[in-house]
């Protein structure tokens, strides 16, 4: 059975149609990737099946369960996770006490913890404290825990993010553009741990707007255009396949 289900669905922004009729499924323990031309809907995708938005027809499943419409926080909850392309940590909080304060059921000022508050989910301060600093090792961060958020590069703050979602230790976990605007050598390490991840046992859907980063990543690549699904299967085939070469090059 499909861990995410995804079944004709609809957005609408006014008169523009952002995602249009799209059905797509992803297995437990899948990496999958999505590319697309700026504004094929990619980002709208991840909002319609992580309540961001409310999708205007079709149906998410979520674990065998139709989550459609409900909110990031539930969602959360329920272990589906996704990141913004544009990172969200607070540059007023340092490294630490924006890991710590991811962790459901933390009193916080951002919105899923805020939410997760009366969460049963509720851990120790000293557990959320060890996991928190287990994470920034795992990122590297160490030396910047107690540095404010706002003096990290792009690219450690994308694992700033990560390290942030993984405290909510997700089954699915949607990354949106995780390597855009980040150096080769950060883009290297952040797909590594996408790969641990992933070896681990976690689901992740990744969403790159650039043409062969997540080639030698993903096990599948799925390229949205105009918010449909336009080819998907191994990457390589994709890659070459003449509709993504001419979507690409028509863009
Ligand atoms: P991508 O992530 O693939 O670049 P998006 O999903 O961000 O594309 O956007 C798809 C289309 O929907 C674009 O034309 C974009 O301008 C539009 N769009 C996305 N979000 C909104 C919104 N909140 N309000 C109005 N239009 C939106
Ligand atoms: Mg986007």
């Amino acid at each position: 059975m499909s861990l995410l289900d995804v079944d004709g669905l609809v957005k609408r922004f006014g008169g523009l149609l952002a995602i249009d009729d799209l059905s797509l499924s992803v297995d437990e323990g899948e990496l999958v990737g999505v590319m697309g031309p700026n504004g094929a809907g990619k980002s709208t995708f991840f909002n319609c099946v992580s309540g961001v938005v409310q999708p205007d027809g079709g149906t998410v499943r979520f674990d065998g369960a139709d989550v459609t419409g409900v909110d990031t926080a539930t969602l959360a909850r329920d272990g589906l996770v996704r990141t913004f392309q544009h990172t969200r940590q607070l540059d007023t909080m340092t490294v630490r006490e924006n890991v710590r304060l991811a962790a459901p059921g933390q009193p916080g000022e951002q919105p899923v913890s805020a939410l997760l508050r009366t969460s049963t989910m509720q851990e120790t301060e000293a557990e959320v404290a060890e996991r928190a600093d287990e994470l920034i090792e795992l990122f590297e961060l160490t030396r910047l825990a107690d540095e404010y958020a706002s003096s990290l590069s792009g690219g450690q703050r994308k694992l700033l993010e990560l390290a942030r979602v993984l405290m909510l230790e997700p089954d699915l976990l949607l990354l949106d553009e995780p390597f855009a605007g980040v150096n080769p050598t950060l883009t290297n390490e952040i797909a590594d741990h996408i790969r641990g991840l992933n070896d681990d046992g976690m689901t992740l859907v990744v969403i790159e707007h650039e043409l062969e980063t997540l080639t030698e990543l993903v096990d599948r690549l799925v390229v949205l255009q105009q918010g449909s699904l336009l080819v998907e299967g191994e990457p390589e085939v994709v890659l070459n396949d003449e509709r993504v070469i001419d979507a690409y090059l028509g863009s």
